[in-house]
């Protein structure tokens, strides 16, 4: 068992705090800075420059010359593998101190941060090592005559914009696939939670991945988020985020260099429960980590519970019975099961959300409000809304917090129809003894991952990503790799 992180008294990790550019760190050109928090008791870590346009522009141009050089690009795949599984072992060796860090910068759970975060976010760079000399191009089946060979080449400067649920995770979707490819890259993490990013990118060097190969630009979306989606001299972008924002770096590509944009935005995920389930108790369990776990800041969230109206009261109050099992405690603490939310802000938006949910005519079956509030942190308790309308803000917009809609149907027609009837198309559920019936509904949700009679089953082999407005592109297992790299026919007459 891994020695775990005791609740009081850590010392703090010595947080790194400057921009990661060609190598070194280096303060933003501007000597600006921005206050990195932890959202447990509202505590300044520390100060984190802010990088601009002149930062990201410094960036991309190392990321450049790195690339035109053959820095990484050149290598033989063994080698590069070899530097991304050093990198992966690196990142297990320091699991504990990333962990503590992620926890103290944006809130979840410390066992979650170690046994989740830390580890997948290692996976991640090992699976894509593991992938740099096993990946083939193709001889197109042409006339006999001649040969065309389809290259399958790195795109060149990729920038990662990611968001601050999963930190390290999110970052190693994006980065691991595009290092593996052979691209120079530049990540801008999240404002809220920027110091594990800059410590990888520390260990990144550390295992032997050349300077000017993976930078990171801490700052705002406005400046240094805006800066890479316009720059002319990125080749393409890799974004999670929200839906709102996505839209944004769509329009910067087009006002710059028409660079590739993949998207991975927001969710509202329909978690719909037929009447024949043979475990309520097991439906009800998966409900409430489905939306409860990482306080409910999970793009996949099970927000909305869709269930037949003969057993809904009796879902529900199954779920209520679990939530306070999921109530916020010290993050720090091994044994709390959800912690902060990201921020105070985040944390009225979320109330705000509630509140305009029960205006809307939803009924408050459990939580609704802040707790701990004498720690200066910002916690939510687990929040049930019975008989919410599925056109209704609460039912529509994604709050990201830890906050269950449910909304009663008769068959499973009507089901499908609320579960597709939202802007997003990210993840789905269908619970029901008849596997046969559950599989025909699989097939007719508009989302890019469904369980059937799971929940947030993952695995890295397996694609990640949405579909309408939850965006385009896929995180994770081959598919990925699609992303960072470009195809190239070359011709010879024989
Ligand atoms: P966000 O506000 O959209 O921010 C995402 C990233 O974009 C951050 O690095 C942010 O920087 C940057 N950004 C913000 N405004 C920008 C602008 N005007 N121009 C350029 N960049 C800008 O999302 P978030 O609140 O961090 O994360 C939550 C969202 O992520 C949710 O919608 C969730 O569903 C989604 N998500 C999706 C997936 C998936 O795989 N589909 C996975 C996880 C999360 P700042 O932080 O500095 O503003
Ligand atoms: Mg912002």
């Amino acid at each position: 068992m891994t020695k775990m992180v005791a609740p009081s008294a850590q010392p703090l990790p010595s947080f790194r705090t400057l921009a990661f550019i060609d190598g070194a760190f280096v303060p933003a050109m501007s000597g600006r800075t921005f206050r990195a928090e932890n959202p447990a008791t509202g505590a300044l870590l520390a100060e984190v420059s802010a990088c601009d346009a002149v930062d990201v522009d410094r960036a991309v141009t190392a990321a450049r010359r790195a690339f035109e050089e053959g820095r990484w690009a050149s290598l033989r795949p063994v080698d590069r593998k070899r530097t991304l599984l050093r990198f992966a072992e690196l990142i297990r060796a320091h699991r504990e101190e990333l962990a503590l860090t992620e926890t103290l910068n944006m809130g979840k759970p410390i066992t979650d941060a170690l046994r989740i975060d830390a580890r997948a976010a290692a996976d991640c760079f090992a699976y894509y090592g593991e992938c740099c000399d096993k990946i083939y191009g193709e001889v197109a089946p042409t006339t006999p005559d001649q040969l065309a060979l389809v290259l399958r080449e790195p795109v060149g400067v990729v920038a990662c914009v990611t968001p601050w649920n999963f930190p390290m995770v999110m970052a190693a979707w994006k980065v691991a696939p595009a290092l593996a490819m052979g691209n120079s890259v530049v990540l801008k993490p999240a404002e809220q939670s920027p110091l594990t990013a800059l410590r990888l990118a520390e260990l990144a060097h550390e295992a032997g991945i050349p300077a000017g190969v993976f930078n990171v630009v801490p700052g705002l979306g406005e400046e240094a988020g805006q800066a890479l989606g316009l720059h002319m001299d990125v080749d393409a972008i890799a974004f999670t985020g929200s839906t709102e924002v996505g839209k944004l770096f769509m329009g910067y590509s087009a006002q710059s260099n028409l660079k590739r944009v993949h998207l991975e935005c927001g969710g509202k995920t329909a978690f719909v429960v037929a009447h024949d389930v043979p475990d309520l108790d097991a439906v009800a369990e998966a409900v409430a980590g489905g939306i409860f776990f990482n306080q409910g800041e999970m793009c996949t969230a099970a927000s909305r519970l869709l269930v037949d109206n003969r057993i809904r009261a009796d879902l529900v109050a199954r779920i209520a019975a679990l939530a306070t099992q999921w109530m916020p405690g010290d993050p720090l603490d091994p044994a709390a099961r959800a912690g902060a939310v990201v921020s105070r802000e985040h944390q009225q938006r979320i109330l705000a959300a509630i509140a305009q949910g029960q205006k809307d005519g939803a009924r408050l079956v459990t939580g609704g409000a802040a707790v701990r509030e004498e720690t200066g942190g910002a916690f939510v308790a687990p929040t049930i809304l019975d008989d919410v309308c599925p056109s209704s803000a609460l039912a529509q917009q994604e709050i990201f917090g830890p906050v269950l809609s449910v909304i009663g149907f008769d068959g499973l027609d009507e089901a499908v129809e609320i579960a597709n009837g939202t802007i997003y198309g990210l993840g789905a559920s269908i619970w029901s003894a008849d596997l046969a019936a559950a599989h025909k509904v699989a097939r007719r949700f508009k989302a890019g991952i469904v369980y059937v009679n799971c929940f947030d089953a993952d695995d890295i082999t397996t694609p990640f990503g949405g579909m309408k407005q939850s965006g385009f592109g896929r995180d994770k297992s081959l598919h990925a790799l699609e992303k960072y790299s470009d195809l190239k026919t070359v011709w010879t007459r024989l």
